[in-house]
């Protein structure tokens, strides 16, 4: 990684100790701070990256395949918010309301795991769906939906609408991968990265505690300021941020300053519903607020 800011480039900084929590292994990695921006990076990529991402991570776990009846619910769900008839639906209505996606764009999905996003899409109507993942087992084939084990740079072709959910940050170089993703845009094509912010109230409060500092694997973490100059500096317009962080933050925060790991968490018996409608409430304000801890970037070409 490079010694100053990937974003904004700055060489001041502070540096800090980002902890293995997630499984729980303890090791340790120097990470630094931009103290002009803000953004987060890893000092040093560990040379074996692949070991924090065993099998049983759970981006890999297989999508299993909805029923014939909540197939055919889903797609009349959609047809109904096409309409307007709905207002809200699931996470993913937000995403084709903002990106105003059509069922035949070409549509990619960078670092999907298992593709569980593309398959909602996909019973919703969506036919031209492609998705890659360099650490997946198998690939997928059917009408409409691809899934390929390739990373960003082994890419070819391009796509009305390129998107990462939650994988940029685990992307080497970010100046590199906004190249690679711009490279794959059409003219006026759209690029929607989602991922944790440094903007977070938790991150600023609970430091290396932050159930999304996510040591090694989040190699780059930005703000919202450093992910707009990024966007910038590859010609890349920055239409529209929307805070979407979630009960996790307080949950998975809490339970690292436990010293515990997710692996063998179970959520529903450390957390009573009412706990977790209260975080939700919580997430909502913070959200609203710029101050949740992560965000989806909308930037057009
Ligand atoms: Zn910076």
């Amino acid at each position: 990684m490079p010694s100053s800011c990937p974003a904004c480039l700055s060489d001041q900084k502070t540096s800090l100790i980002g902890t293995e929590r997630m499984y729980g292994w303890g090791e340790q990695f120097e990470y630094f701070e931009c103290k002009d921006c803000k953004s987060l990076w890893i000092a040093e990529i560990p040379e074996d990256l692949g070991r924090y991402y065993p099998q049983d991570y759970y981006a890999f776990e297989e999508v299993r395949e909805d029923s014939v009846f909540k197939k055919f619910f889903k797609r009349l769900r959609y047809q109904l918010f096409k309409k307007g008839w709905i207002q809200k639906g699931p996470e993913y209505f937000d995403w084709i309301k903002n990106l105003e996606l059509q069922e035949e764009d070409r549509i990619a999905d960078i670092g999907c795991g298992a593709g569980v996003a593309l398959h909602q899409l996909a019973y919703s109507g969506f036919k031209n769906l492609q998705g890659f993942d360099p650490y997946i087992r198998q690939e997928t084939r059917r009408p409409g939906l691809s899934i390929s084990k390739k990373s960003l740079e082994q890419l070819e072709g391009t796509f009305d609408v390129v998107m990462l959910h939650h994988s940029f940050e685990h992307l080497p170089d970010p100046n590199i991968a906004l190249k690679q993703l711009v490279r794959l845009l059409n003219r006026g094509g759209k690029l929607l990265i989602r991922l944790p912010v440094t903007d977070g109230l938790v991150w600023q409060t609970e430091r290396e505690f932050w159930f999304q500092l996510d040591a090694p694997r989040h190699l780059f973490i930005p703000s919202l300021r450093g992910m707009e100059i990024l966007g910038n500096r590859h010609g890349l317009q920055l239409e529209k941020v929307v805070f979407d962080s979630t009960a996790s933050q307080f949950w998975g925060t809490e339970l690292y300053k436990r010293n515990g790991n997710f692996i063998t968490f179970d959520l529903s018996r450390n957390c009573s519903t009412q706990d977790l409608k209260s975080f939700e409430k919580k997430a909502k304000i913070l959200n609203d607020m710029n101050k949740g801890d992560q965000a989806g970037f909308y930037f057009k070409l």
